[in-house]
């Protein structure tokens, strides 16, 4: 019999911090006044967004009873969001998976069953459909959630081991535009700032981003900032963040394209460039001058909707001269032409050289937990380390530091996550491994993916709760450990890398997701290839093996005391030395093969279905509130943050197009797409445009409205338009 890896985890060895000692009930939730101090505190990374915030866990007799903000840690310096605190309540949640689940047939009920009956049916099975079909018909869709070594152990057992050629992560859905930008840019996906830039410039410019909600220890850090910035927001909406900022540029729904070579045509024209940077450290600039030649101030300002004045605003405060930083986030990567918008910011960087100094940068925001060690360390579409998987050198390369034959390393890359979706209703994806997500909640144009999620011939989960919208089309669920009860690095937008420590022991029989990956590796018959991946830090030193000499590199790291004592650290990071800001491009030196930074351009595309006369409202999603992540899995389960909240849909309709409906505020309303219809309650503001509307998007059922279209070069799904209209509900005023 094949039993688990056992996996220690080091005890917690330092001093309980002395200021709660002193002030007793000051931090966070849950200590009881009167109570006995808490008697031992676990270091750990947040698991939600990417900000990577270090939070402390203490306990009492083995159990959690606070969560604080570690006042210590470069990145949150004391802070964390409702989130943060609440992060330890959803591991005790009532509807966690503790066994392995197993249904007989569709739509029947999930019995228990051993973590021996789960591991023989998951390998009878995958084996079966391989059989059959080939290697290529089994895919996985993985996560930012889960921890660097969890994904690098998947992504390898998967295709090294399992045969397999075909994994994505919910990345996809998130970050994949920016990864595509900047390498196409840079020659690496490499975001290239350090959060003190937040609080080191003099103009701050947010392209679709809305970090008050989205990222709010980020925006901290921007009210940190003693230089009296400038804030911009570029935002139909206006958002939280647009609120506060000093500009607000209310453009028209995806006409940020146009808009940003619109101010690139301004700064050519004024000369507000710098000419010395241009010629010394990019290519393709000239070819760029001349492409946006016909972006003219009325041209620009007919498209976006902006007055000529606005546009010229926007110009002078992002000429060269000062520090200027840019930040984008979904409202870019959710787009239909993303890659390119993305470049275009690139480009205004560039050419006011914005890029390597302090305060500067063309900078991604990235959204999960472990995107960036998705990014490079997931094994999805890139091997291990940012490599290439049709790259001969590369495959030697990687079989030389991680033991695997190079023979097991597929010579293709992985097909996009939508790619595999387009699989499953062609035929060639007959069984798919779910783990950690949930895109039966957060796919694109969902019934379509419903109905492909009941053609697989067979269906594995892997979470941490048995109910989840994906989980309940499952034939297998895998219970899995949340954080908290496990270990591991995680990678933030800065990209630092910093620790996760085991706090509580996994409930019932759910286990480390690095566990369950090793297991399956026995069951299946290739334990043996992953002798030394024997614990998250024997894999994190492999995967310092496979970084050698990549932009990326983190041979530098000791292992998870030295990431812990030095506060985490920045790739990339060669040597063993005090933590610093790592800040990339200071030299002007790039990872293209030229050392320049490129100029990318593409003639602006209309949206895929623009408001007409039977949907004549453009629907924009986004985050509602910074107590919510996601598809709620988790948060969903804090009654805390449940009240942080509205628990109804909402809709937000522009008083213009309410009182044309007949509708106020608080109306149930429905909100209808080509696809599908939803109810929501109307929010009546002039925080939208006439003519849009805006829903959170953490309600399940959004998804039924929108529109599966795909950024042709980061196949990322354009989440963010789509044709809709509202109905009145009569008789539903004030009625929940
Ligand atoms: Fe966690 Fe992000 Fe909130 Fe920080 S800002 S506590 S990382 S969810």
């Amino acid at each position: 019999m094949i039993k688990f890896p056992a996996l220690k985890f080091r005890e917690w060895t330092g001093t309980f911090t002395d200021e709660l000692v002193r002030e007793p009930g000051k931090f966070g939730l849950g200590q009881v006044p009167g109570k006995s101090a808490p008697d031992a505190v676990k270091d750990a990374i947040c698991g939600f967004c990417s900000t990577g915030c270090r939070l402390k866990i203490h306990l009492r007799d083995g159990e959690a009873v606070n969560v604080t903000a570690d006042p210590h840690y470069p990145v949150n310096l004391g802070m964390a969001c409702p989130k943060g605190w609440e992060a330890m309540t959803p591991l005790a949640a009532t509807d966690r998976a503790l066994v392995p689940l197993l249904r007989a047939k569709r739509g029947g009920r999930a019995k228990p069953v051993s973590w021996d009956t789960a591991a023989t049916v998951f390998c009878d099975r995958m084996k079966a459909v391989q059989a059959a079909h080939g290697p290529a018909s089994v895919a996985f869709i993985s996560t930012g959630q889960i921890f660097t070594e969890e994904m690098a152990m998947l992504g390898a057992f998967a295709k090294f081991g399992m045969g397999v050629i075909h994994g994505d992560g919910n990345t996809r859905q998130c970050m994949a535009t920016a990864v595509s930008a900047y390498k196409q840019s840079f020659g690496f996906d490499a975001p290239p700032f350090t959060y003190a830039d937040f609080e080191e410039s003099d103009v701050i410019v947010f392209v679709g981003a809305n970090p008050c909600i989205a990222h709010p220890i980020m925006w901290q850090r921007v009210l940190r900032n003693q230089r009296q910035p400038e804030i911009v927001v570029i935002d139909p909406r206006k958002t939280e963040t647009a609120m506060a900022a000093t500009l607000h540029v209310p453009l028209a729904p995806k006409s940020d394209l146009t808009l940003l070579y619109g101010l690139a045509r301004l700064l050519f024209e004024r000369d507000w460039i710098d000419g010395p940077y241009l010629k010394a450290h990019t290519e393709g600039f000239e070819e760029f001058r001349a492409f946006v030649e016909s972006f003219t101030l009325e041209k620009t300002s007919q498209v976006t909707g902006l007055s000529g004045a606005e546009i010229l605003r926007l110009a002078e405060l992002i000429k060269v001269g000062r520090r200027v930083s840019f930040w984008w986030t979904m409202g870019v990567n959710q787009g239909h032409e993303a890659t390119r918008t993305a470049q275009a910011i690139i480009n205004l960087a560039l050419m006011g050289g914005h890029l390597g100094k302090p305060g500067t940068g063309a900078n991604s925001i990235t959204g999960q937990c472990n995107a960036m060690g998705s990014r490079l360390f997931s094994n999805t579409t890139n091997l291990l380390g940012g490599h290439d998987f049709t790259n001969p050198a590369h495959r030697e390369k990687i079989a030389a530091a991680t033991g695997i034959p190079v023979e097991r390393i597929p010579q293709q890359p992985s097909l996009a996550y939508d790619q595999i979706i387009d699989g499953v209703e062609t035929g060639t994806i007959k069984a798919l491994w779910i783990i950690a997500t949930n895109p039966a909640h957060s796919w694109i144009q969902q019934s379509r993916l419903h109905g492909l999620l009941e053609k697989l011939e067979f269906l594995v989960v892997q979470d941490m709760y048995h109910n989840t919208e994906t989980a309940q089309f499952a034939d297998l669920i895998l219970p899995a450990s949340g954080w908290g009860e496990k270990e591991g690095t995680f990678i933030n937008s800065e990209r630092r890398i910093g620790l996760a420590r085991a706090a509580v022991p996994p409930r019932g029989e759910s286990k480390p997701d690095f566990v369950i990956f090793k297991y399956l590796a026995e069951r299946w018959g290739c334990g043996a290839m992953f002798a030394e991946w024997s614990s998250p830090e024997a894999v994190l030193q492999i995967l310092k093996r496979c970084s050698v000499g990549q932009p990326c590199e983190i041979t530098g790291i000791e292992d998870y005391d030295g990431l812990e004592k030095q506060g985490g650290i920045q790739w990339p990071c060669l040597e063993s030395a005090p933590d610093q800001e790592r800040r990339l491009f200071a030299d002007g030196k790039f990872f293209t093969p030229s050392g320049r930074a490129r100029f990318h351009f593409d003639l602006p595309q209309p949206v895929a279905e623009p408001p007409d006369a039977e949907y004549p409202l453009f629907l924009l999603t986004g985050r509602g509130s910074s107590s919510q992540w996601h598809t709620e899995t988790r948060t969903a389960k804090s009654a805390i943050l449940e009240k942080l909240h509205s628990r109804d849909l909402w809709v937000e309709v522009h008083p213009q197009d309410a009182r044309a409906l007949q509708v106020v505020a608080q109306d149930w309303v429905e909100v209808c797409s080509r696809r599908g219809k939803v109810r929501a309650k109307a929010r009546v503001s002039a925080t939208v445009q006439p003519g849009q509307v805006f829903l959170p998007m953490h309600h399940a059922a959004v998804n039924q409205l929108t529109l599966g279209r795909f950024d042709p070069h980061s196949r990322q799904p354009s989440y963010k338009a789509c044709a809709v209209k509202l109905v009145a509900l009569n008789g539903t005023r004030g009625r929940g």
